[in-house]
């Protein structure tokens, strides 16, 4: 390639390709493009780069002679992408002891020394690769006199058998390559494919005139953004180090000086206020040109700001959405952009408390980041420890080896969860989400002793019931003690924000939403409807659980069905209620789904309690349980099998639906309840359970003499099922994917246990992502794809969804959308997750102008 093709200059007209020069370089030439004072720059192009560290030689001579004699110049890293990282920054390149002497005629010796002596040491140590330390006994910055400079000089000819090189041709060759074969290291590689950059990542660099910092007049450099990082609202954020260079006011906060006037100190805005001016007017310029709030590296030269490269400003998410709302306010971007602009997972931290980013945290145990959010408090090691906990007004934290049912009590205690064992779809996990309770599952190397009742961390330190601890759900940590917290802040800007990604979703975004709590956070995040409601998890308030289990217990039918009786009322008040909160908006309520076993105790202690409660010899307790135990309950007596075969229960479910139905519609809006009819792979299940339920909605007809409509439609779980989807359709209104489940039997993989080795499955790159977390579009979404053709195929009017957790994530929402659900259902606290990233998939199918792989 000719050198012409190799560097280009950043000036006005040029055409700067990221893929080819890199972003800064792209950005540099923007900013010239604004007319904005940038000096002058250089990019050599990734392929020059690489063919520099290959042992190339470039016309260094031709490229210096643009600088003109006596031009010292830096050079940067550009890469693609300002996360991968890249060889620090070398400035005053050219410097020599000839320059030197005249730069001290013009800026003064002090300035000069300190100019040369920086450049001597940088070079020394990142380009020859000297040790560091040789000059660590120096003093740096402005008070270096002549001896301390030859001094400097002597080191580097001792240490190199030569005198430091003062041919700026053979400098800026040097430079250029340690900078391009340090771009190809190992380290480097690792690093930055850590944070994302493809394997044949390249670099660009930039050979940019010193702006100096150092000298007459006021000199010195910085960094500033008119946005606060925190918030997004207007205010300088930033550091001046006045004589300084390069990162001096960062890496010297103490040293530095304030943007604006305040009272803690200096400020370059009373120091120098036409430069501050300036570059305050730069902000502007650059914010509008660039579309987006930037962050402005600048140096100032004897009063006058140069800009050396603007970035996006450092922000959190609060303040990514003020900064893109007020954008499209200002009309500086569209709405589209706007809601484009922010990441739909982070908004998360927007809903919980989370964990102040500058607190020191000290980790002892890594698992699933499976609820998000933070929460300090003792160790309850059991459901009965939490309860006393939250009696004392004590905050706690459930730890266990995994939670079953009888631990439902103990997370509504607690204010976060850590398990030993679980994956992302474990009970633990779902549950967790659902209540939004920060909650990591699956800690592995963290030793649960139930017995002693101690927690044992990877590195031998050992925590007992009481101790303080702190669960991050966001990362998937635990933290020795209590740290803190920043609490949940939903401004004007994200109410906005979700009004706009409203206008352009084209999906329902519905909630699992199983109790009043979880429907007025869902109906609070701006829900379109309840697409699940498992209503076991009613069953497991402490006053239902005994009737619940008097029921298991009863023996023959008519007991079966007094016991059931007593649950009506307590069922249809839950439904009553749920339907009074949403309004008039879609419920769908899924029947009775786990296996009995579940709502019975496991250890001998509430076993025997159990049998104190049901006046019952124990060892008649142990037997029931041991009767209903299965080898592969996630496989047996549950979903609509259990329907089938004790049909009572889903009668009296029925009933407490239509009841709740009649009263609500009595009090508000007229109810039209969903019926869902989980884990069905047979049509005659669904024809056996429809009548059933037909039969029930005539009798509550005629007993209140309400008319009602209602749909029935059933959870697509099993891959029969799917495979199935005509058959089932001509009976049922909607299918709802049971996207965990149906996972769960397509890998035949169990979510229960997953946890174990999915981060070394992920880590080998045998599944690209965990299936329970991002849906597996190539085989668990080829069989949604299937099932919605032959459903709608059958059936034009059908609602087709999915309601596992992935209806919270935004690559599975994509897919659903691109797939032609109506809704995707998830956890009250993802809603606002889910509706922005919905909108983002449509904007984005609307760019592209891509066909739409609907189903007809
Ligand atoms: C599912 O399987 O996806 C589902 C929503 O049901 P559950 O998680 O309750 O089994
Ligand atoms: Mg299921």
């Amino acid at each position: 390639m000719p050198d012409a093709l190799q560097f280009q200059r950043l000036g006005k007209d040029a055409i700067v390709p990221i893929a080819v020069f890199g972003a800064r370089a792209n950005r540099l030439a923007k900013l010239r493009q604004l007319g904005l004072p940038v000096p002058l720059a250089y990019g050599l192009s990734v392929a020059a780069v690489r063919g520099i560290a290959a042992g190339h030689v470039l016309d260094i001579a031709d490229l210096l002679q643009n600088f003109g004699e006596r031009g010292i110049v830096s050079v940067r890293s550009s890469p693609a992408d300002r996360k991968w990282g890249g060889p620090e920054t070398l400035l005053n390149v050219g410097l020599n002891s000839e320059i030197h002497a005249k730069l001290c005629h013009r800026l003064g010796e002090p300035a000069a020394n300190a100019l040369y002596y920086r450049f001597i040491q940088d070079y020394s140590i990142h380009v020859a690769r000297l040790d560091a330390d040789a000059f660590s006994r120096l003093p740096d910055g402005a008070a270096v006199d002549a001896e301390t400079l030859h001094r400097a000089l002597a080191i580097y000819e001792a240490e190199m058998d030569e005198v430091f090189p003062q041919n700026p041709v053979r400098q800026l060759t040097q430079v250029l390559r340690s900078m391009a074969r340090a771009w190809e290291g190992t380290t480097a590689r690792i690093l930055r494919q850590a944070r994302g950059a493809p394997e044949d990542a390249g670099l660009g660099l930039i050979v940019q005139r010193m702006a100096l910092g150092l000298g007459t007049g006021e000199s010195g450099a910085g960094t500033v953004q008119f946005v606060s990082p925190l918030t997004g609202e207007p205010r300088a954020h930033g550091r001046y180090k006045s004589q300084g260079q390069g990162r001096d006011a960062a890496e010297n906060m103490a040293a530095a000086s304030f943007i604006t006037i305040d009272a803690r100190g200096s400020s370059l805005q009373a120091t120098c206020p036409e430069a501050f001016d300036e570059l305050q007017s730069y902000a502007e310029i650059s914010r509008v040109g660039c579309q987006d709030a930037l962050q402005l590296e600048f140096t100032i030269e004897n009063g006058r700001a140069w800009l050396l490269d603007a970035a996006p400003a450092e922000r959190s998410i609060r303040a990514a959405v003020r900064i893109s709302v007020d954008l499209a306010h200002e009309g500086v971007i569209s709405r589209e952009a706007a809601v484009l602009g922010v990441e739909p997972l982070n908004l998360q931290q927007l809903l919980h408390p989370h964990i102040d980013d500058k607190s020191p945290r000290d980790a002892f145990a890594k698992g699933l980041p499976a609820s998000p959010g933070a929460a300090s408090g003792r160790i309850a090691f059991s459901a009965t420890a939490a309860a006393a906990f939250a009696a004392r007004e004590e905050a706690c934290i459930l730890v266990r080896p995994e939670t079953s049912p009888e631990d439902i009590r103990g997370m509504h205690s607690a204010k976060g969860v850590l398990t030993e064992r679980g994956g992302m779809t474990s009970h633990a996990a779902v549950l967790a989400r659902g209540l939004g309770l920060p909650c990591v599952v699956g800690a592995a190397g963290a030793k649960l002793n139930m017995r002693d009742k101690t927690l044992t961390a990877r590195d031998g330190r050992v925590f007992r019931e009481g101790d303080l601890i702190t669960v991050d759900g966001t990362n998937g940590e635990a933290l020795v003690g209590e740290v803190k917290m920043v609490e949940p802040d939903l401004d004007a800007a994200f109410s906005t924000l979700m009004e706009w990604a409203d206008d352009y979703r084209d999906i329902g975004i519905r909630a699992n939403a199983d109790t009043p709590a979880d429907a007025r956070i869902a109906r609070k995040f701006g829900v379109d409807g309840i697409g699940l409601c498992r209503t076991e998890h009613m069953f497991f308030e402490e006053d239902r659980l005994t009737v619940m289990r008097e029921m298991i217990f009863a023996d023959g039918e008519s007991k079966r069905r007094a016991a059931l009786d007593r649950l009506l009322p307590m069922q249809r008040s839950d439904f009553t209620e749920l339907f009074e909160i949403m309004h008039g908006l879609p419920v769908c309520i899924r029947l009775l789904d786990p296996p009995l076993h579940e709502f019975l105790p496991h250890s001998r202690e509430a076993m025997q309690e159990l049998a104190d409660a049901m006046d019952l010899p124990v060892s008649q307790v142990i037997a029931r349980a041991e009767s209903l135990a299965e080898f592969n309950p996630m496989l047996g007596m549950r979903g609509v099998r259990l329907g089938i075969t004790l049909p009572e229960i889903y009668e009296m479910q029925a009933r407490a639906i239509f009841e709740a139905t009649v009263a609500a519609s009595r009090k508000g809006d007229a109810v039209v309840p969903e019926i869902m009819i989980p884990l069905v792979s047979a049509r005659r299940e669904v024809e056996l359970v429809k009548a059933q339920v037909d039969a029930v909605a005539t009798a509550v007809q005629n007993e209140t003499g309400v008319k009602f409509t209602y749909r029935l439609g059933v959870m697509v779980e099993t891959p029969r099922a799917a495979l199935r989807a005509g058959e089932f359709s001509q009976i049922s209104s909607f299918i709802s994917f049971g996207t965990n489940d149906l996972t769960q039997m397509t890998y035949g993989l169990s979510r229960d246990d997953a946890g174990r080795f999915m981060n070394a499955y992920v880590n080998l790159n045998v599944f690209p992502e965990d299936p329970f977390h991002t849906l597996d579009i190539d085989g668990v979404g080829e069989l949604i794809l299937l099932a919605a053709q032959r459903g709608r195929k059958i059936n034009g009017a059908l609602t087709l969804s999915i309601c596992g957790e992935h209806g919270g994530d935004p690559a599975s929402i994509d897919f659903s959308r691109e797939a032609g659900l109506d809704y995707v259902s998830c956890s009250p606290f993802r809603v606002p997750v889910a509706r922005v990233a919905a909108a983002q998939s449509a904007i984005r199918s609307i760019k592209a102008k891509q066909p739409v792989t609907k189903v007809d």
